[in-house]
């Protein structure tokens, strides 16, 4: 039995994660959560699964949630919150099996204390690797700990990696669907709104990636991602975009073979796997998972176009900068993406912005996680400032 804990719980991975739980109750429990501020779906949670600990984002919450369980005569649970919850949550001594998957760099503190208390990891939370991975890489190895990658391309990479040694590998082929404005034309980008951005093609996921997805900034991300989990240089990590969904990511070998991994487009799936490696588990009568082969009747990959797509540049020029440039990249694109949401942006302001900021990033590498979290804060506060001056009439010539 391996005992879990679940960072971010209330989420899209995270509520993936316990449904994988709940199918195989006999190998997977999960015996502490971290959430954010959806306390209806962490008391559900603490019914169901009656954890040892469970960690909310404030004290009020925290306390909220207290209430609600001694009222429901729910006893037995341990209520944290903050930082401080999510790392405790993530440390626990019975937990063998770390899921990461609180979104944004909110979830790094976390993450990096399990690495160091060597616990394997399941991650999911991309901006970790992205705005730290240097720091997380080091610690992995020195702690021996495995990353398990969740994210499904860079789930489909390891799977497909296992066909050979890295010095056979000549590239990594990361696979994007392209998003709900693959097809659109560049002249109408100046009228995409937060609803339309939202509508994504062929996964249902938090509103960040979703969004991230729309802006095809999550697959810079993914490159940054691939380039650390692997070991790979940017230009060895290759976009392609491929509407389907179906290939989940490829990996090319020095003699020409090319491995591809294809499953469901369900996030269960990878999940299972990394829960599970190095075996693998069978699905059979417990998960839907089973891919028709006979509906497969079309695959398509097309090579991404950049102009359209800045933020896909903007992450290989940061991937090649490496350092602070990352962190930038992640924290400007979360400022970003929360004003687009709140429509005090246009959605063309999401790469302005980052490139904005990007540009006021001094070049740096931070040593510690320390680091890690004041250039973030500091990339935060160029890009409210930037985020601000949309507002302003003079905002457009400034930008
Ligand atoms: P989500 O928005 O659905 O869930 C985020 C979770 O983080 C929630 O449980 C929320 O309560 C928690 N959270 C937010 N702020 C917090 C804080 N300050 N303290 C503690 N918890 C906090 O997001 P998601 O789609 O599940 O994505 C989670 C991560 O997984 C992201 O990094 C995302 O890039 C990555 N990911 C998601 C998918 C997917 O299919 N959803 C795929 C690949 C990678
Ligand atoms: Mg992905």
């Amino acid at each position: 039995m391996k005992k879990l804990a679940i960072l971010g719980s209330t989420g899209s991975i995270g509520t993936s994660t316990l449904s994988i739980c709940e199918s195989f109750p006999d190998r997977y429990l999960p015996v502490a959560l971290a959430a954010g501020s959806n306390i209806d779906v962490a008391f559900a949670q603490c019914e169901r699964w009656r954890p040892r600990v469970i960690s909310l984002g404030t004290e009020v919450l925290a306390d909220a949630l207290k209430t609600r369980l001694k009222s429901a005569g729910i006893t037995g649970i341990e209520v944290v919150y903050g930082t401080p919850g999510s790392v405790y949550v993530a440390t626990l001594p019975e937990v063998d099996f770390v899921v990461s998957a609180i979104v944004g760099v909110a979830g790094l503190e976390a993450t990096y204390a399990a690495v160091c208390a060597g616990k394997t990891i399941g991650l999911a939370n991309k901006e970790c690797l992205v705005a730290a991975g240097e720091l997380i890489l080091a610690a992995a190895k020195k702690h021996n700990v495995a990353l398990l990658p969740i994210d499904s391309e860079h789930n489909a990479v390891h799977q497909a990696m296992r066909g050979g040694s890295p010095n056979e590998v000549k590239q990594v082929w990361l696979t994007a669907s392209g998003g709900p404005f693959r097809n659109t034309p560049a002249a109408d980008f100046v009228h995409i709104t937060p609803a339309q951005a939202l509508k994504h093609p062929t996964w249902v996921m938090g509103q960040r990636i979703t969004i991230d997805s729309a802006t095809m900034m999550n697959k810079g991300f993914e490159v940054i991602e691939a380039c650390r989990l692997f070991h790979l240089p940017p230009d060895r990590v290759r976009v392609t975009i491929h509407p389907q969904s179906t290939v989940h990511s490829l990996v090319e070998f020095v003699d020409g073979s090319i491995l591809a991994q294809i499953s469901v487009t369900d996030m269960r799936l990878p999940i299972l796997y990394a829960l599970a490696y190095p075996e693998r588990v069978s699905v059979e009568g417990k998960v839907p998972l089973t891919f028709d082969l006979a509906k497969l009747s079309q695959l398509d990959f097309f090579e991404p176009d950049l102009s359209r797509f800045p933020c896909l540049r903007l992450a290989y020029e940061a991937a090649a900068t490496g350092g602070d440039a990352c962190i930038a990249l992640n924290a400007a694109d979360e400022i970003a993406v929360a004003a687009f949401l709140a429509n005090e942006i246009p959605f063309l302001g999401i790469p302005s912005t980052i490139e904005k900021v990007l540009s006021l990033t001094p070049a740096h590498r931070p040593a510690s996680i320390k680091d890690v979290l004041a250039a973030d804060s500091a990339a935060r506060e160029r890009a409210r400032e930037v985020v601000g001056a949309f507002s302003r009439p003079t905002a457009g010539a400034a930008l």
